[in-house]
């Protein structure tokens, strides 16, 4: 992995930019699973921006990645993962690749990642960045996850990183026994992470912070007409 890099004349040191992202974003902000921040100190996160944007790919914000959508804020990757309380045999879900970023922090936490995106341009290009960081254990699809992917179901964790009117069935229905649905829920321009637990037949739900992310489109989110 890069650790440093010519943008102009200004020479980056991404590995000392991470490790401060780590610290001031999200430390400081009480995100406490050492396994966690340990991926995030190692994923480069630069790798998955828009070219031109490196510059700014460890500041405290999301970063546009073309067609209307985005790379969301560090801090929100982090809660998000550490939320899934990631084990090293899981078997993860991903709705919306995007970037790439979110499901390459989950592929050095977890055994493997199912990671599936609406839009095709996304897909290929996060699948090209996948393969230049030697991310191996990554599984992609093109397609609508509001329904998830229920070929590789049971998972142990569901990840979804865009914003959905409600918490879609079909995911619940896919979770494995102890399994936790990360998702956050609400209006298309605001929403609230909720983070529901199998057990059993029965779904444990608990509420975490409000966030702001783009609508989850297909047929259990919102129309995509
Ligand atoms: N996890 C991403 C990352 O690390 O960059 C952030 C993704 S962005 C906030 C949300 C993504 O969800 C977009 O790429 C969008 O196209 C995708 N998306 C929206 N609705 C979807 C659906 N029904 N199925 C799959 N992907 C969807």
């Amino acid at each position: 992995m890069a650790t440093g890099r010519e943008t102009g004349r200004v020479k980056i040191d991404y590995q000392k930019a991470r490790h401060r992202m780590v610290e001031t974003q999200l430390k400081a902000r009480g995100i406490t699973d050492e396994r966690v921040l340990q991926a995030f100190g190692k994923i480069a996160r630069h790798e998955f921006v828009d070219p031109g944007l490196e510059a700014q790919a460890y500041s405290d914000r999301a970063l546009p990645i073309g067609h209307g959508q985005t790379i969301s804020q560090p801090y929100m990757v982090a809660i998000m993962t550490q939320s899934l309380k990631p084990q090293p045999q899981d078997r993860v879900l991903e709705v919306g690749t995007g970037s790439g970023y979110q499901g390459a922090i989950l592929s050095v936490l977890v055994r493997s990642v199912y990671t599936i995106e609406r839009l095709e341009p996304l897909a290929r290009r996060s699948g090209e960045i996948f393969t230049r960081e030697g991310l191996t254990n990554i599984v992609q699809q093109i397609g609508d996850g509001s329904i998830g992917w229920a070929l590789h179901a049971p998972y142990d964790g569901i990840i979804v990183t865009a914003g959905s009117p409600r918490v879609p069935p079909q995911l619940l229905d896919q979770l494995a026994d102890g399994g936790r649905l990360v998702i956050p829920t609400g209006s298309s321009s605001s929403q609230v992470l909720k983070i529901v637990t199998r057990e059993g037949n029965s779904f444990r739900t608990e509420t975490s912070i409000p966030c702001i992310f783009v609508p989850l489109l297909g047929k259990e989110g919102w129309n995509s007409d």
